[in-house]
């Protein structure tokens, strides 16, 4: 079964082609990181408009390092939420018209359960069950998996999600949009241990996180410091980025254990941090289990985790829809109950 998976739930516009037998055929992503990079976030309406402009030619490109044709296609999936209104709209349209011109089923996919699935994507595949840190721009949350379509969420943050804390510390270090990538860049050369910053909920009974207060703190220390020099912002970088890690692996941890399960999934653009891999690797070894990520390309946003789930969510295909519907706002949990 051909699927053509299109994602444009924020600022990436991904479309890929899987094959149930094949695998994934063709991959095109472009990002609009440039777009919006002067207005320091995302700005709804100009995503909207670049998703329009892009996903045709990442489309035909999609399909060109396939060498496959439309007509090959035997599912049509795309995010159908959460994410910004106005950008979801422009995925769902190019869905559903392609799909009623080629006669082919067309299915909407929550953008965290293609997040939750993508380590799936890569050898060895973990088995089911386990435990998913999904660690976003917008999202942090520990779920339970049992399987396809059986999600429990565990716990969440409470307030900012990590990514997002990330993003925010990194605009008060003078980095540029999106920062987590440059915060951690930066945290290389910095001392973790020079700044004490807390480690928010890390002892609270439940699962859940906390890490408005940390950019806070972030923010005090700043203000003591007046304009830091070089070796001060990098290791306001690294202590800030010890906190978000050593929270992330104490709440994993916690959850494997109250779950009584040894492995571990961890998804989402978070997941690419080089600090926070090794030490949940570490940490979860050390307990006798495993850790599983997505290829690193695909723990951001993208197309093909998006034709991945829904190659594994409709593994016989599906009836063909004609409306089509998106939702900016959509819980993962109570979507997989129905
Ligand atoms: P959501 O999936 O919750 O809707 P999103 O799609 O915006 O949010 P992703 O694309 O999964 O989120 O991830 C983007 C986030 O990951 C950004 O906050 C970015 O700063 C962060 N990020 C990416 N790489 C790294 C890294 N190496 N270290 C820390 N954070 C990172
Ligand atoms: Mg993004
Ligand atoms: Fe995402």
């Amino acid at each position: 079964m051909l699927v053509l998976g299109i994602e444009t739930s924020c600022d990436e516009t991904g479309v890929a082609l899987y094959d149930s037998v094949g695998g994934l055929l063709g991959e095109a992503l472009h990002s609009q990181v440039d777009l919006h990079a002067r207005y320091g976030g995302v700005v709804p309406e100009l995503a909207s408009r670049d998703h329009i402009r892009r996903l045709i030619p990442l489309t035909q490109d999609a399909l060109r390092q396939a060498g496959k044709p439309l007509s090959a296609l035997d599912l049509i999936a795309y995010t159908q939420g959460p994410g910004l209104a106005g950008a979801l709209l422009v995925g769902a349209s190019v869905a559903s018209g392609l799909g009623l011109a080629l006669g082919k089923p067309v299915v909407g996919i929550h953008h965290l359960e293609g997040h939750l699935l993508s380590p799936l994507l890569a050898e060895p595949r973990p088995e089911f069950p386990f435990a998913a840190l999904l660690v976003s721009g917008g999202h942090t949350q520990l779920m339970r998996v049992d399987g396809v379509g059986r999600y429990a969420l565990l716990g969440e943050t409470v307030d900012d999600a990590a990514g997002e804390a990330f993003d925010k510390t990194a605009t008060l270090l003078g980095l540029g949009y999106p920062g987590g990538p440059a915060l951690a860049k930066l945290a290389e050369k910095g001392d973790a241990r020079r700044f004490a910053f807390p480690r928010p909920m890390i002892g609270s009974a439940d699962l859940d996180f906390s890490f408005s207060g940390l950019k806070t703190a972030v923010l005090t220390r700043l203000r003591q410091h007046g304009e830091p020099d070089a070796q001060a912002r990098a290791d306001l970088a690294a202590s800030f980025q010890a906190a978000v890690v050593d929270v992330l692996v104490a709440k994993c941890l916690a959850a494997l254990a109250r779950e009584g399960l040894d492995r571990l999934v961890v998804a989402g653009g978070v997941g690419a941090n080089a600090s926070l891999r090794e030490r949940l690797v570490q940490a979860v070894r050390d307990k006798g289990g495993e850790v599983f990520f997505p290829p690193l390309r695909l723990c951001t946003d993208n197309g093909a985790m998006i034709a991945f789930a829904a190659a594994l969510k409709h593994p016989a295909g599906a009836r063909g829809a004609e409306a089509f519907a998106v939702h900016p706002r959509w819980d993962l949990a109570e979507a997989a109950r129905g």
